[in-house]
């Protein structure tokens, strides 16, 4: 292959003779930006592979791609575009994304600055040449990176590295049910999932379970520069109104606090109430059953679980729903002391408030509802002197109990003024008992607030 030898043929000789003059000074300008996935809260990700494999299975490959109507992008090494150059234009004829996955996919880390500035400018240039395409996203063989990477990254005119939010590796015998399981487990707003075409030996047996992972979501998988374009700067922690608004203060003997299970009203008004955290599988259909009947609700999140997926947490402040707090690691905060139970909180406040972008609802609810005269006081100080209860219970957390049974709990126990508490895991059958609950409870005259509204709380 004559096209590529200029860039590298003689490499080693070259290196020697070159000596010091081919140094390549480190960057001193701003690393790079690294996204394992995309700020947004639509419902959309992106498919990516890795590496290129020979002709035939990369064919295979595109023509199972055009099946599902799937446009991905390709980070390919430029060493093996420089040998096989059909194989990047036909990528790029098919209607995808081509991006750089440094030229030799070696090891990052065992690099001088001076290499990887190599490895990722000379694969640029050949893709360039090749394909008619600059790179504008980097991308390692194991998604790893080093601060040398992000900066020789940005000193070649890289837009970002990339990293995933999956990388699907060759699976270990599990059956077609629990492989679509597992993708669908892992398909969140903004992700970013990642295949090797030349380590995944069922590579092209992935695409129907990553399609239908998607399509059982309901999000679209669109080209990583498309899904970057829709996506927004997160503002960090300290530049949200309000983030400090909730403090460690040990000094709470003396605090005041509610606990608020219902309220009293004539008014045919109640509150729908979701706690804990789930995949966005049950918790999109569950935001698209309330945006279907007009219904706001209140989330309270375990803030561990928002941790890892913020972009979820985004998608309810989005649709006009109320996000609260339910601790960061879902203790029973009798069993912790005042300065454990504090850092807790505050902490999923934290968490939350980067999640949502905003200042969350400050209501606070005792995972499992235990909650005592001191430990009540102890979250207050903080600032949740509201401590949101609930006098609707349906069990929904225990998969052994139908549908029709959390509708009957919802339907019997229901009143003016009631806090209804559902949950929002996965696998439970709460989210086919809310359509009928809802509808019944309309048929009854209830109309539906969410809580900070029907107890009047003042933020
Ligand atoms: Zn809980």
């Amino acid at each position: 292959m004559l096209t590529g030898c200029g860039f590298f043929g003689g490499e080693k000789k070259g290196d020697e003779q070159a000596g010091n003059q081919s140094e390549v000074v480190r960057y001193e300008g701003p690393m790079s930006k690294v996204l394992p996935y995309v700020y947004t809260a639509r419902k959309e990700l992106s498919l990516t592979f890795n590496g290129m494999a020979d002709k035939q299975t990369m064919e295979k490959l595109l023509d199972e791609l055009d099946k599902f109507n799937i446009k991905a992008t390709f980070f390919v090494p430029g060493m093996r575009v420089a040998e096989e150059p059909d194989i990047a234009q036909f990528i790029v004829s098919r209607g995808h994304e081509i991006e750089n996955n440094t030229l030799s996919r070696l090891d990052m880390s065992k690099l001088s600055y001076t290499q990887i500035h190599k490895e990722i400018q000379l694969s640029n240039e050949i893709i360039k040449k090749e394909t008619g395409k600059l790179p504008r996203y980097l991308r390692t063989r194991s998604g790893d990176y080093t601060d040398d990477v992000r900066l020789a990254a940005a000193q070649t005119g890289m837009e970002a590295v990339v990293v995933y939010s999956l990388f699907l590796h060759n699976w270990q015998g599990e059956t077609d049910a629990d492989k679509l399981s597992f993708v669908r487990k892992y398909i969140t707003r903004g992700g970013i999932i990642t295949i090797d075409t030349e380590e995944n030996s069922d590579l092209v047996e992935e695409i129907p379970i990553v399609a239908q992972a998607a399509k059982d979501v309901g999000y679209a998988l669109i080209p990583l520069s498309e899904l970057i374009a829709h996506g927004g700067e997160r503002k960090p922690l300290e530049q949200i109104a309000g983030y400090d608004d909730i403090r460690m203060n040990m000094d709470y003997t003396n605090e005041k606090y509610n606990l608020i299970y219902d309220v009293v009203t004539d008014e045919k008004k109640i509150t729908l109430t979701f706690d804990d955290w789930g995949t966005d599988y049950t918790i999109t259909k569950i935001l698209d059953i309330l945006a279907e009947n007009d219904v706001k609700a209140t989330f309270f999140l375990r803030a561990k679980g928002v941790e890892g997926n913020p972009n979820l947490a985004r998608a309810m402040i989005e649709e006009g729903h109320d996000v609260a707090n339910h601790s960061y690691s879902h203790p029973v905060v009798t069993t912790l002391t005042p300065q454990e139970l504090q850092e807790d909180v505050v902490k999923a406040h934290h968490v939350i408030t980067e999640a949502i972008q905003q200042k969350p609802t400050t209501l606070f609810r005792p995972p499992t509802g235990e909650i005592d005269d001191t430990t009540a006081k102890v979250i207050a100080a903080i600032g949740y002197p509201d401590i949101a209860l609930y006098d609707v219970t349906t069990f929904d957390w225990d998969v052994r109990n139908s549908a029709e049974d959390i509708v009957n709990k919802i339907m019997k126990q229901t009143e003016n003024g009631s806090v209804i508490l559902l949950h929002m895991l996965d696998d439970i059958h709460t989210i086919e008992a809310l359509p009928i609950a809802i509808k019944r409870l309309k048929q009854k005259g209830f109309t539906f607030v969410k809580m900070a509204d029907l107890i009047g709380l003042k933020e």
